[in-house]
């Protein structure tokens, strides 16, 4: 027996999820059916705002309703570090901490050879035109999370910056390995910045 056409829809859109197989694709698509129909109405219209309203930030890459972003725009931060994250939700982890005044960068990934992701499939380009353009950069402290991957990413970035004589610091272990900054709780990641080491 075939599903009925639109559940099959809703199934194969549950599957371009990450981390969503076959099975629980099913289970959240009938879900979504017998959900309340006010409820399937709002959560529609969340995923087309979000898609219609979030750009990524010309400077730093960070999801941004206006570009440059609030925190490339306020000029009262400290425009000599720039902290560079896998993922923009990691910058709200970082502002949740309330010690990091400096800016930001997105990389959208790691470097993955496994995966066959290259340093130009991820922000890195705008990262070195950033440094070029503005001199009062002095310091990029690399905050990719503590996997081999992560690591392989911070190296790299160190090779390319250092020699432009800009300080290359990584955030200090304590988050454990294969930690994901999301998870890490405020003093753990507070720690983790005043302690980082150049590399
Ligand atoms: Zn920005």
């Amino acid at each position: 027996m075939q599903y009925p056409e639109p559940i099959a829809q809703l199934i194969d859109s549950y599957m371009k999820l990450p981390g969503i197989g076959a099975k629980t694709a099913a289970r959240l698509a009938f879900y979504t059916v017998s959900m309340d129909g006010d409820d399937v109405t709002n959560f529609a219209k969340a995923l087309i705002a979000a898609k219609r309203d979030l750009h990524y930030c010309s400077i730093c890459g960070n999801l941004t309703e206006e570009d440059p972003c609030l925190i490339c725009k306020d000029k009262s931060r400290d425009q000599s570090t720039i902290l560079v994250v896998e993922e923009s939700k990691d910058i709200i982890s970082m502002e949740k901490m309330k010690e990091y005044h400096g800016l930001y960068h997105v990389l959208h990934g790691v470097l993955s050879p496994i995966e066959g992701t290259g340093p130009e499939d991820i922000n890195i380009s705008s990262l070195l035109t950033r440094l070029q353009k503005n001199d009062e950069v002095k310091e990029v402290i690399v905050a990719t999370n503590a996997s081999t991957e992560g690591e392989a990413t911070a190296m790299y970035l160190s090779r390319l910056i250092k020699p432009a004589g800009i300080k290359v610091t990584r955030l200090a272990h304590g988050l454990s390995v294969g930690a994901d900054i999301d998870y890490a709780d405020e003093m753990t990641l507070y720690k983790a910045v005043e302690g980082r080491t150049e590399i």
